[in-house]
This record gives structure tokens, sequence and C-alpha cells, in this order.
């Protein structure tokens, strides 16, 4: 069942009341309180206390909460189904990060502590849903105004603390199209190459959710002035003469994707121009995105001009690219990265507007026809068919009995 906006939001104000009933401090924190002063929907509530994670679980009952963040002090609890989950974190102070990306530990702590362990100033604030009052820390409102992402604190201490933060920063500007404070910008050009303590599942993550962003030219771009490209996507800044001009274009061809675009189709036009197919797959590998995502990358990328010529080409050689899985994903990259092929991309949508008995019509063959007439069994089999349905798909041959003939023409050449 899909997630009710209005549900999220009235579930969300519930606990916070339930927890100050039961004589709790509770706040909405972070990303929520953030978005919703934007005017933007937020995506998920999380609310934070000076609960504790028993005192949460012991409010909103067993049954109604999980516990796998509650070393974190984090408890999930579980509303009405359109109201989906809300995570009640406590108020918490972390110690020293020595791996450069987690907390040793942490301990609880106040609401102004919890604010300041956050990492930047419009992530920092906190929004009481019972008095409509912002409760702000860190200045994260004045930040919001002036559309500046800012560390809290000393951004080099802070990136240091957890170096995802880095790529978070360029991650939040872009979505939020807001630019990075000057501190930070420099603190992240300083120390980009450090990056590479956090796991490139994270990093993926963080690619991901730049790139199918509309806004994902602003993001790439910035990765590239901070250095932090360089670092997790070498590809994509090559020591080229016509580098700016050519980058100028990638930038132009994300900026038309526009909404609704997934991660492959984003990253196959990011990688276009820099990366061939199998290059491409060993930045998926890199990224240890699944099978089926790296491969759709790499067919973007093995086709993209497979049929910019369509107007002239066989059907047997148009065909199978129009029925395959990534053929939207393949329109919409050439449309993005080559506007030249405008009419060519109509002229494929057009074919694929036919019915399915024009456009992909049963075999005439099988495997099982070859061995009943007489054909024996081997690696032939492949490349007859094949070559068979090219025959009927260019029309040379309509039936059973004239597909046959025809393997018998190829078998008495080959004699
Ligand atoms: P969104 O979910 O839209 O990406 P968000 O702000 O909710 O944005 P989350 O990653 O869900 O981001 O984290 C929730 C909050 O937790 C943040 O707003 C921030 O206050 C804090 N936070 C998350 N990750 C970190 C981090 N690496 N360092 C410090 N604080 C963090
Ligand atoms: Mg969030």
């Amino acid at each position: 069942m899909p997630l009710v906006p209005e549900e999220q939001r009235r579930f969300a104000a519930d606990i916070v009341r339930r927890l100050r009933v039961a004589g709790f401090e509770a706040y909405w924190a972070g990303g929520c309180v953030r978005d919703q002063l934007l005017g933007r929907q937020p995506k998920d509530y999380d609310v934070a206390t000076n609960a504790t994670p028993e005192q949460i679980r012991g409010l909103f009952g067993h049954r109604r909460t999980l516990a796998i963040g509650a070393a974190f002090g984090v408890i999930s609890v579980r509303g009405p189904k359109p109201a989906g989950m809300v995570e009640v974190t406590t108020f918490r102070r972390d110690a020293a990060y020595s791996d450069g990306r987690h907390p040793d530990s942490v301990s609880f702590s106040t609401a102004a502590e919890d604010a300041s362990r956050r990492d930047f100033t419009v992530n920092g604030l906190f929004y009481d849903p019972v008095e409509n009052r912002v409760i702000d820390f860190v200045g994260g409102q004045a930040d919001l105004a002036a559309k500046v992402l800012r560390a809290i604190g000393n951004a080099r201490d802070r990136f240091a603390e957890d170096k995802l933060r880095m790529l978070r920063a360029v991650r939040f500007a872009a979505t939020l199209d807001f630019a990075i404070d000057a501190d930070a910008r420099q603190a992240i050009a300083d120390m980009a190459h450090e990056i590479h303590v956090v796991s490139p599942e994270r990093i993926a993550v963080e690619m991901q959710r730049m790139l199918t962003d509309a806004n994902r030219a602003v993001g790439v771009r910035l990765l590239v002035e901070t250095s932090l490209a360089a670092e997790i996507l070498p590809e994509i800044v090559p020591p080229e003469q016509h580098a700016t001009a050519l980058f100028g274009r990638v930038l132009d061809a994300l900026a038309r994707l526009g909404e609704q675009c997934g991660f492959p189709l984003s990253l196959a036009a990011l990688l276009s121009p820099y990366a061939n197919p199998e290059q491409a797959a060993a930045v998926c590998q890199r990224w240890r995105l699944s099978n089926q995502q790296r491969d759709r990358v790499c067919w973007l990328l093995e086709h993209r001009t497979a049929l910019e010529n369509v107007p002239d080409m066989r059907w047997s050689q148009v065909q199978p690219v129009l029925v395959a899985d990534g053929i939207d994903d393949l329109l919409r990259l050439m449309e993005a990265t080559s506007p030249a092929t405008a009419g060519a991309v109509a002229h494929c949508r057009r074919l694929l507007n036919q019915p399915t008995e024009t456009l992909d019509p049963p075999p005439l063959l099988t495997g099982d026809d070859l061995l009943a007439h007489g054909i024996p069994a081997g690696p032939a089999y492949k490349s007859f068919l094949q070559r068979v349905r090219e025959a009927q798909l260019d029309g040379q041959v309509a039936t059973k009995q004239e597909s046959l003939a025809l393997i018998d023409t190829w078998l008495s050449e080959t004699k």
C-alpha cells in the first residue's frame, strides 16, 4: 500500500504528542523539518526525544516497534499502513570517530547536543508539531533562507569525523539547489582524497540519489569542482584538450533527462562520452551495483548509436533493439545526449506503437522443428534459428515450410 503524506504527518505528530503526554521532550528532527520549511513533501519523519529506547518501546509497545538500531538509540515505530514507520531516536552525543566514518560509541544526551552532532545546519533543526514551533540551536533557519549548506561547527573537523559528509554535502547542495559555504567547499577540496574510507556501497547510494534527481547536472559539476569526482569517478575527468566543452555537453545532456530518471539511465548518460561498455561495467562493479543495473548501463552504452539511422536499416536489425527491455531508457538517452537524433527517436516511437503481432511476431521455427527436419542437434542450431528469424522479420519467409526450405539451401551451399 502506498504511503499517504497526510497520514505520515499525522502519525508523526501523534508520536510527539504521546511522548509529551508521558512527560518526555520530543520533536521532529532533521530532514523532515528542512523539507517542510522548504515547502517540500518530507519523504519520512524522524522524531528526536529524551526518552530512552526502552522507554520508547514501553510507550508504543513491543508489537509496534522495531529495535534494529537500538544501540544507536533508534527505535522504529510502525503506524497504520498508509502512515508507514517513524524513527524515534534518543537525543545523543557521538564519541570520537576513529575510523573516519562511524562514532566509536554514542551516549544519550540533550536536544542541543543532539542538534550539534548532525552534519549540516539545515539538517540540524527541530520542530514541535504540537505548538508549531521551530527549535534552532545551529542557525539552520538563516541558512535555509540563504540557501546555503554549512557544516555545523568546523567543516574540516566534521568531515574528518565522517568522510561521507563530503559527498552528502554535494548531494544536498544539488538536490536542494543550495550553495556549499566557502569553508565546507575548501575542506572538501583539501580532503577529497580521504573519501575512500567510505564503503563503495555507500558512495553508490549517494551517487544514485544525486543522479536520479532532476538537478543532477549541478551535482556532477560540484563533484568535479570539489575534486571528489577525481577520487570516486576519475573516468569523467580526463586530461583532454577539449575536456571543458565536452563536459559542458554532458551537463546539458544530464539536465535534459528531466525528472523520473532511473540510476542506470542517468549513469549511462554521464559515462556515455567517457567510457566504453567494459569501462562502464567496471564502474558498476566498483560501486557494487546489481547485475541488473550493470547490464542495463552496458546495454545502453552498447546501443547508444544503434538506432541513429533507423529509417535506412533493415527491420531485422532494428526489431531486436526495439523489443529489448531497455528501449525506453535508450530512446531517452538518445534524446538527451544527441538532440540531432530526435527524428530517429520519433520514428522508433511510431514503430513501437504497432501491435505486438507486427512488432514481435512469434518465431516460425524452433529447435524441435530442426530436429524433426533431420538436422543433427549441435552448435549450428543457434545460428540457423537466428538467421531464419532475420529472414522472417525481413519478409523473406512467412511459413515454417519456407523457413526449412531456406535452411536446406544454406546446407546445400556449404556442401
Ligand atoms: P534525505 O533522507 O532526504 O536524504 P535527511 O536529512 O533525512 O535527508 P538522512 O540520511 O535520512 O538525511 O538522515 C537524517 C538526519 O540525520 C539528517 O538530517 C542529519 O541530521 C542526520 N545525519 C544523517 N547522516 C549523518 C551523518 N553522516 N553525519 C551527521 N549527521 C547525519
Ligand atoms: Mg531521511
